[in-house]
C-alpha cells in the first residue's frame, strides 16, 4: 500500500484528502492519504520519518512550506527554489526531492479555461506565496506580468526576480487592468468578507479573471467580473489542478482530473 499525505500545522479543513482518495479510487491504486501535523520545529525529522517509513510522497503546506526549502534530505528543483517555497515532496526517486505545484497548478487551470499564456498581459494582484508562485509560472509560460501589491515595495522586490515583470500599487490597477488579458487575485482579500482587490469599473469583458481564494467559491471579484461577460475562474481549479499536478508527479500517471474535481467541489 502507498502512503500519501500531507504536512502542515493546523490539516484538520483540509480537502486534500478527500481529493487525493477520490483518485486513487478511480485508479484503483492502493493507498492512502493522511495530514500529520508535526511541531513546527519538527519538520526536518516528520520527512527523515516519512522516509524511513516508505511513505510515498506528501504535500506541504503553512507553516511549513518555507522551512522545507532549508531541508537537508530534500533537493529542492529550480522552480521551488525560485518561488521560495516547496508544496510536494516525492520520495520515489533516488533521491528525495521538492516541488511547487502551485506554479504549475495555476497555469492548468487557466489553460483549462482556454488562456494562452506567449504574449498575454497578466495582471497579478498580491505578491505572497500565491503571488510569487503565480508570477513565476506565467512569466515561465510567456506572459508579461505587472504586480500589483498593497505594500508597493514587495511588488517591485518580487518584480526583481520574475523575468518580464513590473512592481506596482494597487491603484495602478485601473490603468494596467485596460489592456490586460488575465487578472489573478493572489490576495486573501474576500475570503473573511465579501470584499475585493480590484475596482469593479476596472474590469472588463476581454479578461479572464481568476480567484486564488476558494472560500468561498463565488467571491466578489468573479462576481463584477462574471457581471462585465469575463471569463471567471474559481480558486478550486486551482487547488484541484496543484494536487493533480503533486499526483502525477509521485505516481507517473495521469490523474483522474473528473473525480479529483468531483469529490473537492462536492467539500466546498
Ligand atoms: P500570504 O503569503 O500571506 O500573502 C497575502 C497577500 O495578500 C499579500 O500580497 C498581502 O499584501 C495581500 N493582502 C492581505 N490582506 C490584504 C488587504 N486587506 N488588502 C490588500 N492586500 C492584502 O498568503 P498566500 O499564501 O499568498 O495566500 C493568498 C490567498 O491565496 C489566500 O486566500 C490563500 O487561501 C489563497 N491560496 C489559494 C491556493 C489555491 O490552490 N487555490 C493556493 C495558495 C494560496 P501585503 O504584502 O501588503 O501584506
Amino acid at each position: 500500500m502507498h502512503v500519501f499525505g500531507l504536512l502542515g500545522n493546523p490539516v484538520g479543513h483540509s480537502l486534500s484528502p478527500p481529493m487525493h482518495e477520490a483518485a486513487y479510487d478511480e485508479l484503483e491504486l492502493d493507498a492512502r492519504y493522511v495530514t500529520f501535523e508535526p511541531d513546527r520545529d519538527a519538520l526536518e525529522a516528520a520527512v527523515d520519518g516519512a522516509q524511513a517509513l516508505g511513505i510515498t510522497g506528501l504535500n506541504v503546506t503553512i507553516p511549513f512550506k518555507q522551512d522545507a526549502l532549508a531541508c537537508d534530505a530534500v533537493a529542492v528543483d529550480e522552480m521551488a527554489t525560485r518561488i521560495g517555497a516547496v508544496n510536494t515532496i516525492d520520495f520515489t526517486g533516488e533521491r528525495v526531492t521538492g516541488h511547487n505545484t502551485d506554479a504549475t497548478g495555476a497555469l492548468r487551470a487557466l489553460r483549462d479555461h482556454d488562456v494562452a499564456f506567449e504574449g498575454a498581459r497578466a495582471v497579478v494582484v498580491g505578491a505572497g506565496g500565491a503571488g510569487r508562485a503565480i508570477s513565476f509560472g506565467l512569466a515561465d509560460a510567456g506572459a508579461t506580468v505587472e504586480i500589483a501589491n498593497r505594500t508597493e515595495a514587495t511588488a517591485h522586490e518580487l518584480a526583481d526576480e520574475v523575468p518580464n515583470a513590473t512592481g506596482h500599487g494597487l491603484e495602478a490597477l485601473e490603468s494596467l487592468l485596460a489592456d490586460a488579458d488575465v487578472l489573478v487575485n493572489a490576495t486573501s482579500v474576500g475570503m473573511e468578507e465579501d470584499a475585493t482587490p480590484v475596482p469593479a469599473e476596472a474590469l472588463h469583458g476581454d479578461l479572464t479573471v481568476m480567484d486564488a481564494v476558494y472560500r468561498p467559491l463565488e467571491t466578489r471579484l468573479l462576481r463584477d467580473a462574471a457581471a462585465v461577460g469575463a471569463t471567471t475562474v474559481d480558486g478550486a481549479w486551482m487547488l484541484l489542478y496543484q494536487g493533480v499536478e503533486a499526483l502525477e508527479l509521485w505516481t507517473g500517471e495521469s490523474a483522474p482530473v473528473g473525480a479529483m474535481n468531483e469529490a473537492l467541489r462536492a467539500r466546498l
